[in-house]
């Protein structure tokens, strides 16, 4: 078995998910007691989430690229970025290590693309759901089309992760939100809807919505069990 090298800790919440998951694959997959080799670099979040909403990138993408470093030298054989957003620096992260980096919009797409759907609702933080280095790797890369919420309706999202889901507070009143989002996104053409962001599956389940749900966690959890059994 290879071992997974995860960065995680944006949220600890959404990392919490990433090890449960991939250890429960991986007892699916060889029977008990076998469990995943993971490795993960947990950071402190609000260095992180500082920086972002500062726009300094350039410092985050210096930061991701020094702990990818650290995983490979630790002995891990891929990476795993746990967060939609910090995919904004996946290529120079990936250009400067050796071993695969597992894209998070890959994962999605591989189930987007088996369940035939062509068009997709993405809901994420504002980061996310407005440029277009995610965006742009479900189009560009796999030809899906996106569609996000308005402006108003990304704030909301946006806000809820913020001050919400990464603190592991969930709300009935943001699921409702969340789910007329949703609705409005299918008017527009979506046939199913991405959870773009790690810490959205902690408040939307399949049983919410009637399109299907396409859970990053999961994806990208199940794809990296999928490469470490290979
Ligand atoms: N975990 C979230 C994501 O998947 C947001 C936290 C972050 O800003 O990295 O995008």
């Amino acid at each position: 078995m290879k071992t997974i090298g995860l960065i995680g800790g944006m949220s600890w919440e959404s990392s919490l998910e990433y090890y449960r998951i991939i250890n429960e694959l991986v007892k699916e997959k060889l029977g008990e007691p076998h469990s995943a080799k993971t490795i993960m670099y947990s950071v402190d979040f609000a260095e992180f989430e500082n920086l972002q909403h500062q726009g300094n990138w350039n410092l985050l993408t210096e930061k991701m690229i020094k702990i990818a470093k650290k995983l490979e030298k630790a002995g891990a054989d891929m990476v795993l970025i746990c967060t939609n957003t910090m995919h904004k620096m996946a290529p120079e992260v990936q250009e400067s290590i050796n071993i695969p980096l597992i894209h998070i919009t890959d994962a999605a797409s591989d189930e987007i693309k088996k369940q035939s759907i062509k068009k997709v609702g993405l809901l994420g933080t504002n980061f996310t759901m407005e440029q277009d280095f995610y965006k742009g790797g479900l189009k560009d890369k796999h030809g899906i089309e996106v569609v996000v919420p308005n402006e108003e309706e990304r704030k909301i999202i946006h806000n809820v992760i913020y001050k919400e889901l990464i603190s592991g507070i969930i709300k009935d009143e943001s699921r409702k939100e969340f789910k007329k989002i949703i609705e409005k996104l299918k008017t527009r053409g979506a046939k199913g809807v991405v959870l773009g962001c790690t810490e959205i599956p902690l408040l939307i389940k399949d049983k919410d919505v009637d399109i299907p749900v396409f859970n990053t966690t999961e994806l990208h959890a199940k794809k990296a069990v999928e490469k470490a059994l290979e």
